[in-house]
């Protein structure tokens, strides 16, 4: 399960991020947004969590503009998490891949997903 930021959470990075002039920031690279585009980026993206359990708090998200810093991080993360992942299957044998991995988060990657074999590999693991 991909743990999503409550609307109070959300809140409390948006104030976090906010200047003296009540515009918001970009925390990756102190771009003044103002009224453009943003998301709250997981620190640690989330199929690369072990713990789902703990609850997540303002510190595990970022507010990332999505032109300068968000989509560029979400491409760089897919590859950690597939580099994650094969270490993970050298180490402990395909058994324990989580099957999540290609629900929720990443849906913009699509069109590439299918010339990879990760995902087809992945497929046959589901329960
Ligand atoms: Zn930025």
């Amino acid at each position: 399960m991909r743990r999503e930021f409550s609307r109070r959470l959300k809140a409390e990075i948006i104030m976090r991020s906010t200047n003296g002039d009540g515009l918001v920031c970009c925390e990756g690279c102190g771009l003044v947004l103002g009224k453009k585009a943003y998301e709250i980026d997981h620190t640690i993206p989330e199929a690369l969590v072990m713990d789902k359990g703990a609850k997540l708090k303002a510190s595990d998200g970022k507010l990332l503009g999505k032109a300068c810093c968000h989509t560029p991080k979400t491409a760089d993360d897919i590859r950690r998490i597939r580099k994650a992942d094969r270490q993970r299957d050298k180490h402990t044998g395909a058994s324990s891949r989580p099957s999540r991995l290609q629900s929720a988060g990443f849906a913009k990657a699509g069109p590439q997903r299918r010339a990879t074999s990760p995902v087809i590999k992945w497929r046959g693991y589901q329960p």
